[in-house]
């Protein structure tokens, strides 16, 4: 017999009938012999509803009162839930969290979850009995036991939390899609479903699954190696499985992390190239990694600066032993990179053999604002220069010089109190049973704007200062790219740092910046409200040439100008103008063969 935890978001139970279906299903699946929890979220809209409310009394509501508000939603469909059960003769009981002893962080509106206490469950579980518990909601270990709740869109986590705790078989994500798609639907009408994903792709899709499928929920399921589905509570379709690598042994307490960063990691086997002041117009970076790709050598980062005037870097990485290589393809490609007509030199390749990746990773900086800032804080004070800043949704890598290696990684471990041999790496490796495509899904962000700070001194502290001032205006910073370029001013290098935030933070980046940098004598510091930002994510990009290329390809065939450029392991997110962003959504999608014969029907 299974033991199976089935979750059920709000549109499965937005409505009595839904409730009974559902009800159904649970009965189903008993029926078949398995032990199920079962959690539920608010029926349909009532969290927003009760969030309306709020606002109604209150300019400022406090979060506490928030909680007690908003873990109501829950409790009303667990009961009606449970009720439907016994009326079709199913054993069941309704618990909230707190009665099941979901300890959470005394952390109101966000609480992590630090432990689930299994005794309860366990006892109705052995009477046979369906438990229904309330999703996204805990209780505080502080001695006035206070209803906490997780964050919206939480019950995910709650789900996969209680799977871990009670050691369970699986667990299951219903929802009102078929499971995770290739691409957004409604904006690409050939977007398939997924059979599988591997969870550490699931993460760095956050823009593109987040709605779907809670970023925590997932990393739970990663490291705990719980067994994870997505699929439609409207149907017996299979959905996509979420796939996770053999977890390491880890205590259920702290339950889930309440550190931001799991991994800290150096890479001294890189070697840097760097393209200077190439033309900024279409077709560029697909001219020189398609060439790149066609001397089949792999590269790691890439990284493209926003534009000055008419012209561009680019800088990439590989591994040492083939930067001759990579070095002769730059010099082959540069002179025909010529802007013309053109006030400027002609493009320069620039080659560095000892540097060096350091990189922190883990799900818990999505959103936290002031975790790329403490690395580049941290880094500051070790001393340690950084040459070049990558980021993605769940990693922040900087290219340092090699002679700072090994100061950089001891402080980085010391400063989010991670052990650097026990990251949980997201190589291929891990997933050896799973056939990982080098590309699984496509995602389209419209929702950020892009602000560049011109020549900053290229000395150390200097990232540090702007990404912790914004992290103090609780600003958070998705896409990071400092680039190659060194501009000397009044005899001192510069650099030039690039970056993306919500567009509604936008402005309000832009005014605090500009008040530092009048302080600390940095350049113009400009915004760009209408931007896109296009990524590719598919674990089997690493170590598989070509893939970089045929993005950068795809985006020039449509004449679309690549802004900027930066890169994860398994990410690859281009900047473009805003309105060229649906179109090259679509041609990224195509090119790399994800589009289907299959309508996949979607609720509006
Ligand atoms: N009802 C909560 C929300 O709407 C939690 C959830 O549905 O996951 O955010
Ligand atoms: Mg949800």
């Amino acid at each position: 017999m299974a033991l199976v935890v089935q979750k059920y978001g709000g549109t499965s139970v937005g409505s009595t009938e839904r409730i009974k279906a559902v009800a159904q299903r649970i009965i189903k699946t008993v029926r078949q012999g398995n032990s199920l929890v079962v959690v539920v979220s608010a029926m349909g809209k009532t969290t927003d509803t009760l969030v309306n409310l709020a606002k109604e009394v209150s300019t400022n509501p406090c979060r506490r009162e928030m909680d007690m508000l908003l873990s109501t939603g829950e409790q009303v469909s667990i009961a009606l839930l449970s009720m439907t059960l016994k009326e079709m003769e199913q054993p069941a009981i309704s618990l909230t969290g707190a009665q099941v002893g979901i300890v959470t962080e005394a952390e109101h509106s966000r609480a992590r979850i630090l432990q689930i206490k299994t005794n309860r469950l366990e006892k109705h579980l052995d009477r046979g009995e369906v438990v229904v518990v309330a999703g996204f909601q805990g209780i505080s270990t502080s001695e006035d036991l206070e209803i906490t709740t997780l964050g919206r869109g939480g019950s995910d986590t709650s789900a996969v939390a209680l799977a871990v705790s009670l050691k369970a078989d699986r667990c299951e994500i219903y929802t009102d899609v078929p499971g995770i798609l290739t691409t957004d639907p409604r904006i690409v009408p050939e977007a398939q479903l997924m059979e599988e994903i591997t969870a550490d792709e699931m993460l760095e899709l956050a823009s593109l699954g987040a709605k779907v499928l809670h970023p925590r929920a997932v990393e739970i399921a990663r490291n705990y190696g719980m067994p994870l589905v997505v699929l439609s509570s409207w149907s017996d379709n299979p959905g996509t499985k979420v796939v996770s690598p053999l977890p390491k042994p880890r205590s259920l307490n702290g339950l889930e992390i309440t550190k931001a960063v799991d991994g800290v990691e150096l890479d001294r086997n890189q070697a840097k190239v760097a393209l200077l002041r190439v033309p900024d117009c279409p077709g560029i970076a697909a001219r020189l990694f398609s060439e790149i790709a066609r001397q089949n050598l792999d590269v790691d980062l890439i990284i493209q600066s926003v534009h000055e005037g008419n012209i561009n870097d680019i800088a990439f990485t590989v591994v040492k032993k083939v930067i001759k290589q990579a070095e002769a393809v730059a010099e082959a490609i540069a002179p025909s990179l010529r802007s013309q007509p053109t006030n400027y030199d002609e493009a320069e390749v620039m080659v560095d053999k000892s540097i060096a990746k350091v990189e922190i990773s883990g799900a818990g900086m999505i959103g936290r604002p002031g975790i790329a800032a403490k690395m580049f804080e941290t880094l500051a004070e070790a001393g340690v220069n950084i040459e070049m800043i990558s980021t993605s949704e769940v990693k922040v890598s900087c290219v340092i010089d090699e002679e700072d290696c090994d100061r950089a990684l001891s402080s980085l471990c010391q400063a989010f109190e991670v052990d650097s041999s026990a990251l949980p790496s997201s190589t291929q490796d891990n997933y050896s049973n799973s056939n990982v495509p080098p590309v699984r899904g496509v995602a389209l962000d419209r929702n950020q704007a892009r602000l560049a700070i011109r020549h900053i001194p290229d000395r150390p502290g200097m990232a540090a200062q702007i990404f912790g001032l914004l992290a103090e205006k609780n600003i958070s910073v998705d896409m990071i790219i400092q680039s190659q370029r060194c501009h000397v001013i009044n005899d001192l290098p510069t650099r030039d740092i690039a970056f993306t935030v919500a567009r509604a933070e936008g402005e309000n980046a832009k005014k605090a910046l500009n008040e530092l940098a009048k302080d600390l004598g940095f350049g113009e510091v400009s915004v760009d409200l209408a931007i896109a930002k296009v990524s590719i994510v598919g674990a089997g990009m690493i170590a598989q040439p070509g893939v970089a290329a045929k993005f950068f390809t795809a985006l020039a065939q449509e004449q679309i100008n690549i802004q900027m450029i930066a890169t994860s392991e398994i990410k690859i997110s281009c900047v473009v103008a805003e309105d060229e962003g649906v179109k090259a959504l679509k041609a990224v999608h195509d090119a790399f063969n994800l589009a289907g014969e299959a309508q996949v029907e979607v609720p509006a």
